[in-house]
């Protein structure tokens, strides 16, 4: 991909059929977050999401835990996600452990390790049980479209965006593939959620390409969750043995290669882990399609005969996307470092928070474009930064913050390189969300590194 693609607002291939203030391309969960947050400063906004539903991968994708969103005690990303998840509890379809469950222990980690609830970083045994939510993807659906209609986002469905739209390196607006044939869409501000910088690669921003696991996930049906957790306690070599065949049948899994879900006798697999497939290729992924759905089958023949609680498994649905953690990165004005994250350097623009991780607002700003912002999974941070800060939460909170940082640049007619960090924090206090402009106790404070 390359600026090659980019066409000029002379040049347009179909109909202008909109024009907003805001034009958000993806609509997975930081794309949502930002067309929400953009419209709640007054915005018009446009979202376009290739597929028929919301969600991307937590709908879609069928990623059904949200982690990496608490600094011990502390919930440390808050906003829209949080918004989210009181309407999925509400429809009996998000879990959760209550605050006087979230600690260290053998009970604890028993009644809460299979909802995914506990802190993966940890090194202490058994690991804490911490705020984590365990959730259903057409919740996940239903959620989104009620924040887009209610928040009066202009939602367009079935639109893959093919080209930008760039006049003298400043971004018009995009063109979408549809069934009507090609469409533009124009706008003062544009934000690349697309997860793999389709907008901005193509726009001629600059960017790094790696990959990393690439996960086709599924669910199965008739397990007996009650049978199988006793069966791993009564039975841990057992247990074990049969854990370990399973994912050398898939290739690779984490620890616990299946989950609870909010439906009984339903359960989530966050596998097969598959390397060396590139998330941006159509060849690459088609070959992964087809690698990972002969695995999951080898593996339910297997534990059906083999796992207790597993005797009438059945497999009730494959992810409909699969599963890409990694692939182009944009290299921002500011790139974030493995460094960064893991000494929890405070910056002076943080514009979102992760786990216990800040994000400047200068890791959304693309060098060489004006008027584009990124959020989510595709942010400007290395390889190695990005595999450990690119969970759901604080992908919806740079979201939220890239949606603010547009709706600013409207409401001033300043451009979105001239927004000040201060005003993006405020108005994602407002908007009941933490920018990380506060340090956390257990911050790093490089001055170098401040805006
Ligand atoms: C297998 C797997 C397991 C994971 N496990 C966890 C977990 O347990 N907990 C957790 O919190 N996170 C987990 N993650 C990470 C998390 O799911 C992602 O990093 C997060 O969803 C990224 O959100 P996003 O909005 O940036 O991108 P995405 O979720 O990828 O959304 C991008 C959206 O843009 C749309 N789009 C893309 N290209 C175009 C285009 N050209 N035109 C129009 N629309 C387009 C897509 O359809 C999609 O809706 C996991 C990821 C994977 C792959």
């Amino acid at each position: 991909m390359n600026s090659e693609l980019a066409i000029g607002s002379d040049e347009l291939p179909g109909p202008v059929v909109r024009r907003s203030d805001v034009v958000v391309v993806g609509g997975g969960p930081a794309g949502v977050s930002a067309a929400v947050a953009a419209a709640r400063t007054g915005a018009s906004v446009t979202l376009l999401e290739r597929y028929a539903a919301l969600g991307g991968l937590a709908s879609g994708g069928m990623v059904l835990v949200l982690d990496d969103m608490c600094n011990g005690d502390e919930i440390s990303v808050d906003g829209i996600v949080a918004e989210y998840i009181d309407r999925m509890h509400s429809m009996g379809l998000a879990v959760y452990p209550p605050p006087e469950d979230r600690i260290s222990s053998p009970e604890m980690w028993n009644r809460w390790s299979r909802w995914g609830a506990f802190d993966f970083h940890s090194h202490q045994s058994p690991k804490p049980v911490c705020y984590a939510v365990a959730f259903d993807p057409d919740a996940w659906k239903r959620a989104s479209n009620d924040l887009v209609r209610e928040a009066g986002v202009n939602l367009r469905l079935h639109s893959w965006f093919s080209r930008p739209v760039v006049d003298d390196g400043r971004l018009r607006g995009v063109v979408c593939e549809t069934k009507a044939g090609p469409q533009a869409i124009m706008g003062d501000v544009v934000i690349d959620t697309t997860g793999d910088i389709d907008v901005a690669s193509r726009a001629g921003a600059d960017f790094s390409h790696d990959r990393y696991l690439v996960t086709l996930v599924f669910r199965l049906g008739g397990i007996d969750t009650d049978a199988a957790e006793r069966f791993e306690q009564a039975e841990p070599a057992q247990a074990r043995a049969i854990n370990r065949k399973v994912k050398r049948m898939l290739g690779g899994a984490w620890e616990l290669w299946w989950l609870k879900t909010p439906v009984p006798g339903v359960v989530w697999c966050n596998c097969p882990h598959l390397t060396g497939y590139d998330g941006a290729d159509p060849e690459s992924l088609t070959a992964a399609e087809f690698d990972a759905r002969a695995r999951i089958s080898a593996v339910l023949d297997y534990i059906r005969d083999n796992l207790p609680g597993f005797e009438r498994a059945y497999l009730l649905d494959v992810a409909e996307q699969i599963g890409v953690r990694q692939t182009r990165l944009l290299r921002g004005e500011y790139v974030v470092t493995k460094d960064d994250i893991t000494q929890r350097r405070h910056f002076a623009d943080s514009v979102a928070r992760g786990r216990d991780y800040y994000t400047p607002y200068r890791a959304l700003l693309p060098r060489d474009v004006d008027q584009l912002l990124v959020a989510g999974r595709h942010y400007s941070a290395t390889p190695d930064a990005q595999r450990i800060s690119r969970e759901i939460p604080p992908c919806m909170a740079m979201g939220q913050a890239a949606g603010i940082a547009a709706g600013i640049a409207v409401d001033k007619g300043i451009t979105v390189r001239e927004v000040d960090a201060a005003d993006i924090q405020r108005l994602m206090r407002d908007q009941g969300a933490d920018p990380g402009d506060v340090p956390a106790a257990n911050a790093t404070i490089d001055e170098e590194v401040s805006a």
